[in-house]
């Protein structure tokens, strides 16, 4: 894959456009499924996705890395539900996260963006192993780095790797895209409550208090501990990857 030319070099080199110089975009695994048939992967909705992210890319020079989940494939929490070991059961749904992690490294290659998938378990014949400095050098090489396999560890969801990480490669904040037609964080579930508000911006205390189901609690625990912001948004309205990573106000910042 050729390297996108002149997307390496410092911050101070790169447009003013961007709110964000290096992100972590947080992608649930069911939103590379298909919302009309039971396609576990559909071609159309990852290709979507990863124009926006290699356009993204593109036109504000921003490093951007990818946690992508695997509720789409298998989740830990099913399994062991029926019985099963649930460690055994969580690496399943990480090895699904890897699968997820190879659909969008193709699509996004495609669009003419170099990657590279870095996995948090070792597979040396399909993907590179997780190492924090390798991640940071390729993303300065304006590669767009993809996690794969969480964390590595089971017993944890995609949400608390993808704080992890961002924290590791000195992310200013992880966006956190949701599929369900929830746009933000809101008082109360808009699905069921119609009086439900949508918040602008909420604090991590404030999140914590009122038991908001936006992120694992141990995602949002850690982001509250090292002071890294997050900002849910509407993955699924197209433009809206480069709207959170320009700033606009789309969704809800928690910080
Ligand atoms: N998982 C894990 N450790 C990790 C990350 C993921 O054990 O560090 C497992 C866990 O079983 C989880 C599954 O991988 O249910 C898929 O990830 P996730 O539920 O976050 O997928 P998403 O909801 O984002 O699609």
């Amino acid at each position: 894959m050729a390297e996108t030319p002149g997307s390496a070099g410092s911050f101070a080199d790169r447009p003013a456009r961007a709110r964000w110089p290096r992100a972590v975009l947080k992608l649930s695994g069911e939103a590379l499924a298909s919302s009309s048939s039971d396609e576990t992967i559909d071609a159309r909705t990852v290709r979507r996705i990863a124009s926006e992210i290699a356009e993204s890319c593109d036109e504000l020079g921003v490093e951007l890395a990818v946690m992508v989940g695997g509720g789409n494939i298998w989740r830990g929490t099913t399994g062991a539900g029926e019985g099963m070991d649930r460690a055994t059961s969580d690496t399943m749904g990480m090895l699904g996260t890897v699968i997820n992690a190879l659909a969008l490294q193709d699509a996004i290659e495609r669009e003419g963006r170099a990657t590279r998938v870095l996995s948090a378990i070792a597979m040396a014949e399909v993907c590179e192993p997780y190492i924090r400095r390798r991640a940071i050098r390729h993303l300065e090489k304006g590669r767009v780095v993809i996690f794969a396999a969480g964390m590595g560890n089971p017993y944890f969801t995609t949400d608390t790797p993808a704080a992890l990480r961002a924290a590791e490669i000195e992310a200013g904040v992880i966006l956190k895209g949701t599929h369900s037609g929830v746009d933000g964080v809101y008082s109360a579930d808009p699905r069921r409550d119609p009086g439900a508000s949508r918040f602008d911006e909420i604090s991590f205390a404030e999140v914590m208090s009122r038991d908001l189901r936006v992120m694992d609690m141990t995602a949002i625990t850690f982001c509250m501990d090292n002071a890294l912001p997050i900002l849910v948004f509407d993955l699924m309205t197209p433009g809206n990857i480069r709207g959170a990573l320009t700033g606009q106000s789309i969704g809800t910042l928690i910080r």
